[in-house]
């Protein structure tokens, strides 16, 4: 099926009870056995859910995996990602990844016996120098928060298949209908589904999905074990918000492309961060492994003071973290989502006091684009 179809039929049929189109909220924290020792499939909510399920089934289907497991948040995906590792283990990760999984990282899993090394992931070869006989994963993000570096995916999962890696990608800023890590070669897809998939800035959500049957048994045990289910009404949310994936993704990168291109000729901007650019360094990359450019964008405006004055005069689009929604949101990374990272750090990583992200949202370009041309008139 094409993607559309997958996005709004996969995982879902019509409630057999009533022929209801929409996969019912199933509010029930348990399930009434018919006999001992027997069961009709469910025993207790955080084991199985209904509504869970066809979310899970529809986004293995997305992503292309064996099986997809969901999470009450992005970042409680992403420990149970981190699950299929024990103590002594070595990680070799992306150095520009969210500010919360470096948080995660660094100050709690560290205390667990797993390290880190954090590099460009651009850079494969200096990915192999960062190596050891302990490393057991390779985890990106790609294209990267909120400087929008990309790391090849074909090339991670050839050097992780020869080193004997699992290699985990978060996909939240592409979303399955721009990339698909798993068919690339990856093992593991992470995603927020707080953002493009379910689109609507109204529920927190993760998922993890699997290429192979083995991590998935491991994840499907953890997400049991550990309990940090995803809701069925939240489940239900992300339903309804992929139904609509493909027709958002697309008018989402249409505003992208748009308000990218008009910013880098602004006068008053520097250094637009944009796959789609041509300006871009890595956009022939960006072009074989992703089937369209996103609509996230990060720029600089020269100074912590430059970039509160613009932000406080936008009227339009919201000052406020998280991205993915239907309406634009805008933020400044080195205080609000990359806080948690050590200033020098920070700088390191092109994290400037003067740069400004936006998730662009679906309302119409022009209105948008009046919005940013007010606030940098302040400047
Ligand atoms: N991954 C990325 C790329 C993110 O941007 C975020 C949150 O902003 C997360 C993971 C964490 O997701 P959540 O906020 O749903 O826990």
């Amino acid at each position: 099926m094409g993607f559309s179809t997958d996005a709004i039929h996969a995982g879902q049929e019509p409630d057999p009870t009533t022929g209801a189109i929409t996969t019912p909220i199933f509010a029930t924290s348990t399930y009434v056995l018919p006999a001992l020792g027997k069961t009709k499939g469910y025993d207790y909510a955080r084991t199985i859910n209904p509504t869970r399920a066809a979310l899970e089934k529809n986004l293995a289907t997305l992503e292309g995996g064996a099986a997809g497991y969901c999470f009450a948040s992005g970042m409680a995906a992403i420990s149970a990602v981190m699950t299929l590792l024990r103590a002594g283990d070595h990680v070799v990760a992306s150095d520009k990844v969210y500010g919360g999984t470096y948080r995660l990282f660094e100050r709690v899993l560290r205390d667990y016996g797993l390290d880190f090394t954090w590099t460009d992931t651009s850079d494969l070869a200096g990915v192999e120098r960062a190596l050891r006989p302990s490393t057991r994963m390779l985890y990106v993000e790609t294209p990267t928060n909120p400087v929008l570096t990309l790391t090849d995916l074909r090339a991670a999962a050839a050097l992780s298949r020869r080193r004997k890696l699992i290699l985990a990608v978060d996909n939240t800023f592409m979303s399955p209908f721009f990339q698909k890590p798993l068919a690339l070669g990856a093992d593991v897809v992470v995603h927020s589904t707080t953002k493009f998939l379910n689109g609507h800035s109204d529920s927190l959500g993760g998922v993890v999905v699997l290429r192979g049957k083995a991590h998935a048994a491991r994840i499907q045990f953890v997400q049991n074990a550990a309990g940090a289910i995803l809701s069925p009404f939240d489940a239900w949310l992300v339903l309804r918000g992929i139904k609509t994936l493909a027709v958002r993704m697309a008018r989402h990168e249409e505003n992208g492309r748009a308000v990218a291109a008009w910013l880098a000729k602004h006068p008053k901007v520097r250094g637009v961060n944009y796959p789609g650019l041509p300006t871009h360094p890595q956009r022939a990359l960006a072009r074989r492994q992703m089937s369209g450019f996103g609509a996230m964008i990060s720029f600089d405006l020269g100074s912590y003071a430059k970039a509160k004055r613009f932000l406080d005069r936008l009227r339009l689009c919201s000052l406020a973290e998280s991205l993915g929604g239907v309406e634009t949101l805008i933020s400044h990374p080195a205080t609000m989502t990359h806080g948690s990272i050590p200033p020098a750090d920070r700088k390191k990583l092109g994290i400037t006091d003067g740069l400004v992200r936006i998730s662009v949202g679906i309302e119409d370009a022009k209105d948008l684009i009046a919005d940013l041309a007010g606030a940098l008139r302040a400047l």
